[in-house]
């Protein structure tokens, strides 16, 4: 598959990565199967529950739609801002609720994730690296190579443009920060991390004409990825609300909204792996 040429199919996608990885993601589905079935009890208990993903294919929008389901039967879906509200408020959360985001900022969650959420009525926010958003594959080869390098993508997923992001406020969707450069915070000086935190704010602010109060850190991993103790004061005084990581499970009442846990979610996963992670750290 050329490298100058966007991914459409997750098929395509990942027969670009090495024998080793593929093989790794296949050992990891045969080993989670017969844990799902042990441990797929899901807590009863009140919680909000923040799935994200980061683009849906072409051939994943039937898996996409199946996850949504399976998840309405759990919960009820409800936007950022109501989630971030119920934290903050700190009382009762009064139910099961799931918050659907999406990392980077990628076209297919505009074009193939974004019909299915208005078809089944459940909100969504999306975190976008301003640096990328607009960015054209052949025009911009330096900056996307440094992109796909950090991240591990074995070929280009396509970006939003500005003009998708304000489409996609236009029908619903919340638009936070995930930096500008897409770099890992905890490899930055305190002054560069809130360079990131005010120009991303200021480059959404400026070209969507709304303000922004979301943020999820990039890889998202506490302690590893950013400062946890340090980096999310930082986004507090910048202005946010939340601050959105990867450590998996609940978030129940009391909890900081500058600590949101969430569980990264593939669209193609079959309901067995989702009950499986679903199941986890309640
Ligand atoms: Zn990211």
């Amino acid at each position: 598959m050329p490298k100058n040429q966007y991914a459409e199919n997750y098929s395509d996608f990942l027969h670009c990565f090495s024998k080793k990885k593929r093989l790794r993601y296949l050992v990891r589905n045969i080993v989670i199967y017969p844990l799902s079935l042990k441990t797929h009890k899901i807590s009863t208990s009140e919680w909000i529950r923040f799935p994200y993903y980061h683009y849906v294919f072409n051939d994943e929008r039937r898996g996409f739609k199946r996850q949504l389901l399976l998840m309405r039967n759990m919960g009820e879906f409800i936007s950022l801002d109501n989630a971030v509200e119920l934290l903050r408020e700190q009382r009762k959360i009064g139910g099961r609720y799931f918050c659907i985001t999406f990392d980077d900022g990628f076209k297919n969650v505009a074009t193939n994730a974004w019909p299915i959420l208005s078809e089944l009525g459940c909100p969504a926010a999306v975190f976008v690296a301003t640096d990328y958003i607009g960015s054209d594959i052949q025009r911009d080869q330096a900056l996307l190579t440094r992109f796909y390098a950090t991240t591990g993508y074995p070929m280009p997923i396509e970006f939003l443009s500005w003009d998708d992001c304000r489409q996609l406020l236009k029908i619903g969707a919340t638009i936070g920060s995930h930096t500008c450069s897409h770099l890992r915070m905890s490899a930055l000086s305190p002054e560069a991390v809130q360079e990131q935190l005010r120009k991303s704010k200021e480059a959404i602010e400026t070209e969507l004409g709304i303000v922004c109060r979301h943020f999820s850190a990039p890889w998202g991993r506490p302690s590893q990825d950013f400062r946890q103790e340090s980096d999310p004061i930082l986004a507090r005084e910048m202005g946010y609300s939340s601050f959105l990581t990867s450590e998996r499970g609940l978030n129940f009442q009391g909890q900081s909204p500058y600590h949101i846990r969430r569980d990264q979610l593939r669209a193609g996963w079959s309901n067995y792996q989702l009950r499986y992670f679903f199941s986890r750290n309640n």
